[in-house]
């Protein structure tokens, strides 16, 4: 519970401020400021990307530059300010939302481009200049809950745990990137309230109930005094789980799981490691290059990895290679618009489409190896041919880091991660190439489902209850089981209590989740027996409808851990 903070992206229509005479010129003086910051961050973009991507995608910055420099677009700001005392945001609105009606409707590919470029380069002067205004404001003395149309996955990045209470959003899903971040930062978010932000007012009091998806605005006093209560049970109880940390994951008829952890970076691989995880399942290196200004090199990316792999439990870490596109975007790899970006080019379909970049990751991962037990994993594998492809190139980095007697991981094994259905269906054929599986459920139940996980219209299909994915998890986690290789899953299911017996009892032993939901299923596992998980898991594999699988596998949890199902989604 918190005062809502709303946000928006700086492009919105606002309030536009009246200045007086006297505020005139240091208006302009920060207008200039912003597009020299800007200008800075182009000259390092271009230089950057020139040097490690190439001078094709490093254009780009080239003609945001050059819009950056056009007198036409500073003049007009400049006059604007002076001659109708507005200030720098509200001119740039204002001539973007001219040319938006000048050109919007006028279906030509180039023109499109060139707005798609003039709004990155308002953008950019935008966030500059909110920046400086907003920088008091989002700096409150006591925590506040974030109100906003999407938060991006970069953005929440840069969320202080202690002054971000709660996140609500009108647009967004479950297992959306920026949800993710919200739930390893053990912040409790709502996505997918259409029309919230004409309903709430920056100082309004909000209660944010993360686990049922309820919002309430300005509570009345018995909802509050009602929050009040489950708040502090909520701390009490995750605070006794914590105690558990060093307890083994071992059911009580003695079968050892594995509890990994899901990581962005460092900091993450050691909240993992007081968590109780036993290792880093699934380290997500795009964080790295979302968060970075320009590319980062070899070097920068080898000292990132190595510094996850020193901070993880048993410095145990599997490496994702990146997993771009989708929802998440970095400027300097020629991002375009597409209709259908989570069907596109996305994940590893954009890192082969970039040989240099690539290999200058998986030299790096490589070379991390050496500080702990490391796997390299492949995101958003479709066909066999792509995973015999992959193993070469892997193969030619090896031997180039060789010959320049770089020291390097020589036995790193490799594994793929299952998310599209296809993959899962060619278990079998996929299984000899690699030495171990990893099941993305968050992409494998929308691309199963053909339901977007980022919007809040289809996220009922996104749950993960229907009886197709039941049966496609068992028939992957039964195969890899029969040859020999590790499989985990590492999506968002993994640390909802509700899904634990089913999957153990179909013999899936190795879970990776957000730091967070470590003590909970740790729980779990250690009240469980393989009996009790078998006979869950065959009625399921029995079920017809999500309505079905959902309420058993609820009131399953709530009958055996009544406690624990307070830290579940209980809907
Ligand atoms: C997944 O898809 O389940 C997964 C773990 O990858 P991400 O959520 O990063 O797409
Ligand atoms: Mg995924």
């Amino acid at each position: 519970m918190a005062h809502a903070f709303c946000l928006d992206h700086g492009l919105l229509p606002k309030e536009s401020l009246s200045l007086d005479a006297a505020s005139l010129s240091g208006e302009v003086g920060r207008f200039d400021r912003a597009c020299a910051a800007v200008s800075r961050e182009l000259d390092d973009a271009i230089d950057r990307v020139g040097k490690q991507i190439g001078e094709e995608e490093a254009a780009i910055f080239r003609t945001h530059r050059l819009l950056l420099r056009d007198p036409t677009l500073t003049t007009r700001v400049k006059t604007a300010i002076l001659e109708r005392r507005i200030d720098a945001s509200t001119a740039l609105r204002e001539i973007l939302e001219e040319y938006n009606k000048l050109y919007g409707q006028i279906a030509d590919p180039y023109l499109q481009e060139r707005m798609a470029d003039l709004r990155d380069v308002i953008g950019r002067i935008l966030a500059q200049l909110t920046r400086e205004v907003q920088a008091p404001i989002l700096h409150p003395q006591e925590p506040v809950v974030l109100v906003a149309e999407e938060i991006l996955p970069s953005q929440a990045l840069t969320f202080d745990r202690h002054l971000v209470a709660g996140i609500v959003t009108e647009s967004g899903g479950a297992t959306g990137h920026a949800a993710i971040l919200a739930r390893a930062l053990g912040i409790p978010a709502v996505s997918g309230l259409r029309g919230l932000l004409r309903e709430v007012q920056t100082g309004d009091l909000l209660a944010v109930d993360g686990r049922e998806g309820h919002v309430y605005v300005n509570p009345g006093p018995e909802v509050e005094t009602a929050y009040r209560k489950l708040q502090r049970e909520y701390a009490d109880f995750a605070g006794k789980l914590i105690e558990n940390r060093d307890l083994e994951p071992i059911t009580a008829d003695g079968i050892r799981l594995e509890l990994l952890a899901n990581v962005n970076g460092p900091l993450d691989a050691a909240t993992a490691g007081s968590a109780g995880a036993t290792g880093v399942g699934l380290y997500r290196t795009e964080y790295l290059f979302l968060t970075h200004p320009s590319v980062p090199d070899e070097e920068e990316q080898l000292a990132a990895y190595r510094a996850v792999v020193e901070a993880a439990p048993n410095r145990l870490v599997t490496i994702r290679t990146l997993d771009l596109g989708g929802d998440k975007h970095v400027p300097y790899l020629g991002h375009r618009r597409e209709a259908n970006p989570f069907m596109g080019f996305r994940s590893i379909r954009l890192s082969s489409a970039y040989p240099d970049f690539f290999q200058t990751q998986l030299r790096a991962i490589l070379r991390a190896g050496v500080h702990g037990q490391v796997g390299l994993l492949f995101p958003m594998i479709s066909t066999l041919e792509e995973v015999q492809r992959l193993k070469k190139i892997v193969d030619r980095t090896r031997v180039a880091l060789h010959r320049a007697a770089i020291p390097f991981s020589e036995e790193m094994p490799l594994g793929i991660m299952l998310e599209v259905p296809a993959a899962a269906l060619c278990i079998e054929a996929l299984l000899e190439e690699v030495d171990f599986v990893s099941i993305g459920s968050n992409d494998l139940i929308q691309y199963l489902m053909a339901a977007d996980r980022d919007n809040p219209h289809v996220a009922h299909l996104c749950e993960p209850f229907s009886p197709a994915l039941m049966q496609l998890l068992h028939r992957v986690i039964r195969a890899c089981n029969e040859h020999g290789k590790p499989v985990t899953l590492c999506g968002e299911m993994a640390g909802w209590p509700r899904c634990f017996l089913p999957l153990f009892g179909m013999g899936l032993r190795r879970l990776s989740m957000s730091p967070a939901f470590v003590p909970s299923i740790k729980e779990v596992v250690r009240h469980t027996t393989l009996e009790l998980a078998e006979r869950v898991a065959n009625r399921v594999l029995q079920m017809q409808t999500y309505g079905e699988i959902r309420g058993y596998l609820t009131r399953k949890i709530r009958e055996a851990w009544p406690h624990v199902s307070l830290l579940d989604v209980s809907r």
